[in-house]
């Protein structure tokens, strides 16, 4: 009896993992007949049409008939992922902005919402309230169209540790060791696959990696560094396709790298960090634009420098060039210690990529993806601020898609 329980136990495992290829192989490849289905995931063609047929029943595949390529003969039916049902949904907390994100089982985009939200740093619940605001306004939208949202991502500009329910730090907001999953949590009805808490420069760069390795210059990618620099100067490393995190999630943090062992102290205590010499409000400070960052903020101020710079202003261009000889230091560092295959800069960073690629061969002969090299291979970032929600979101549906049964998606 026991063994056959087991027996039975295996043979669903192999059915969800059979059914979790059929699905990742109509997310990384799109529409496709059942016969293209077989020759891709090397299955008989008779356990995909029985795979199929499950999909089919729990709307989390559709058919859509389309003619065949000769023109002549009978309509091709071809199979794509549909779960519409299935809706996950993420906001992302940034300085003086709140972004929410939902999106189907396909990807598709369910819902959006931007809104200017001041931050201000200290007691973290004015801010824990606008989140739980956004959180309901999606939820009402989407409960609208008669659908139940099943998880939230809850997304932050600073750093949290790998699995953790706390934010560690977040300069941005004056928070340490804020639990702010908890905070949210007790403000809203719970979600049926609960909520994480992770921070954004991970998922932003998942995201960036996802949309490069799209392109079709690009289609081997499997490795990226990322750098952004908008408040600081963060990172992380894309290694083998997945989100490369070290020992507690949070790889890397070129800010705090140390560029000068005789430089002047960081706030973090060592010597000589990246942001000691080259952390944006130094650059638009040296640029002249102290009083605008105190009267407007950061991010409007280094709007101002880089319109400035590309007017050919010689007090900007000085201020750049200045903080360029750093940042050009720490992506050859970077090149040099993880190897991969393209580097993509995000924030201003982005606005002035033609500037930092001028790197030696030596270091620029380690990049390269197909039609893209060397110089070619440092990429601006090309995601709106929605990246990190993105990145998040794209994570939990290929967790979804991997695994329907055990996830819960065949009722
Ligand atoms: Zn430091």
């Amino acid at each position: 009896m026991a063994g056959h329980k087991r027996a039975a136990l295996a043979s669903e495992d192999i059915r969800d993992h059979n059914l979790g290829i059929v699905l990742a192989t109509l997310d990384r490849g799109g529409a496709a007949a059942r016969a293209e289905l077989a020759s891709a995931t090397g299955m008989a063609r008779s356990a995909l049409s029985n795979l199929s047929t499950v999909l089919l029943e729990h709307a989390l595949v559709r058919a859509s008939a389309e003619r065949a390529d000769r023109g002549l003969g009978r309509p091709l039916e071809r199979l794509e992922i549909d779960g519409a049902h299935i809706v996950l949904a993420g906001v992302y907390l940034q300085v003086d902005a709140i972004v929410t994100l939902a999106v189907d089982l396909a990807g598709r985009v369910r819902y959006e919402e931007r809104v200017d939200a001041p931050t201000p740093p200290g007691d973290p619940t004015p801010v824990v309230e606008q989140l739980a605001g956004a959180v309901t306004r999606c939820r009402t939208a989407l409960a609208a169209e008669g659908v139940a949202v099943r998880s939230l991502d809850l997304v932050v500009a600073g750093v949290v540790p790998r699995g953790s329910d706390i934010v560690q730090y977040a300069l941005d907001f004056g928070w340490m060791g804020v639990a702010l999953r908890s905070l949210v949590q007790e403000r809203v009805e719970p979600f049926p696959d609960g909520i994480r808490l992770a921070g954004d420069t991970q998922y932003a760069a998942f995201a960036e990696f996802t949309a490069l390795k799209a392109q079709d210059a690009a289609a081997d990618l499997e490795s990226i560094v990322y750098i952004r620099s908008a408040t600081g100067i963060g990172g992380a490393v894309i290694a083998d396709g997945k989100i490369f995190g070290g020992a507690n999630g949070t790889v890397f943090t070129p800010g705090h790298t140390i560029v000068d062992p005789h430089g002047a102290l960081c706030e973090c205590g060592r010597r000589g960090c990246l942001v000691t010499v080259a952390d944006p409000e130094l650059i638009v400070d040296h640029a002249g634009l102290h009083d605008l960052r105190r009267a407007a903020g950061l991010p409007a101020a280094l709007a101002e420098f880089i319109a400035r710079v590309r007017a050919g202003d010689a007090h900007a261009s000085a201020a750049l060039e200045d903080a360029l000889l750093w940042i050009r230091m720490i992506v050859d560092n970077a090149i040099m210690m993880y190897a991969p295959q393209a580097v993509v800069l995000g924030g201003y960073l982005a606005e002035v990529c033609d500037r930092i690629r001028g790197l030696h061969g030596t270091t620029l002969d380690v990049l390269g993806v197909g039609g893209l090299r060397g110089q070619q291979a440092i990429v601006p970032a090309r995601l709106g601020d929605s990246a990190p929600l993105q990145g998040a979101l794209t994570l939990r549906r290929r967790a979804l898609l991997a695994a329907p049964g055990r996830s819960g998606l065949l009722g």
